[in-house]
């Protein structure tokens, strides 16, 4: 029996030769059918096994947040850049993220980064509300406007900076940082409901994702990943 992970990666091939060949790019077919095999390859033959994540991340068209000329490149295991010297995660990456915060529907969540707006629309499918800062005006302004034309509703971005977290509009029951702060940012901390959780990639030349969870008691800590992600900026830097 062919084993399907085997399987995907022959199509993937198939697939990325005919866009290849096709003068205008590829077709929305192919880039449904990348996506399926992404999914089967990066994240269940990985460690992703949250239905609710899987299901959203084989629909969200990742292709369409990501600059024009890399549009065939959308559903590589990799990060793209995304211009400004920024990146949109790597499809794994925003799959752990989003699956470590075991979301279940009714939450309000903060992300800090916005970028392209892909890991955005990605939590604006599986909890009641995503606010979501960028510090780069013209990111936050195309993430914006990508969100609103895709009838995300339940997603506001704001440009600012997220070490002030969104004060207006805390606490949250989540809290996503897809940038690399040296710590975890205290004042984000104090935006965490009791029992929400937080993600972080943290560190400077080594980071690693942890994920803090708040109690009545203080915050617990996880140790999760080591990762790589772009610095989280001060607004004065
Ligand atoms: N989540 C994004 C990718 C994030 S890349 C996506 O799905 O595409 C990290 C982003 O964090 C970059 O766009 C960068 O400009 C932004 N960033 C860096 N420092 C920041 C800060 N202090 N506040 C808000 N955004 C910041």
């Amino acid at each position: 029996m062919v084993r399907k992970p085997i399987l995907y990666i022959v199509l993937i091939m198939f697939v990325s030769t005919a866009g290849c060949a096709r003068k205008g790019g590829n077709s929305e077919e192919q880039f449904y059918l990348l996506r399926q095999s992404m999914v089967e390859v990066q994240l269940k033959g990985r460690d992703i096994t949250d239905p609710g994540v899987l299901e959203v991340m084989s629909r969200v068209p990742r292709h369409l947040f990501v600059p024009k000329n890399r549009r065939s490149s959308a559903y590589g295991d990799y990060p793209l850049p995304i211009g400004y010297r920024q990146t949109i995660s790597q499809p794994y990456i925003v799959a752990y993220m989003t699956q470590a915060l075991n979301l279940q529907g009714y939450e309000k969540v903060l992300e800090i980064g916005t970028g392209s707006g892909y890991q955005a629309a990605v939590l604006a499918e599986l909890c009641a509300q995503v606010y979501s800062i960028e510090i780069v005006p013209e990111l936050a302004k195309s993430a914006a406007q990508r969100l609103q034309e895709m009838g995300y509703v339940n997603v506001e971005v704001k440009c600012g900076d997220g070490y002030l977290g969104w004060e207006e509009h805390a606490p949250f029951d989540a809290i996503i940082i897809t940038a690399a702060p040296p710590e975890v940012p205290q004042t984000l901390i104090d935006q965490l409901t009791v029992g929400g959780r937080l993600i972080v990639p943290e560190g400077t030349a080594i980071q690693e994702l942890r994920l803090y969870t708040k109690t009545k008691y203080g915050v617990s800590r996880e140790d999760l990943i080591f990762v790589r992600f772009v610095p989280m900026i001060h607004g004065d830097d």
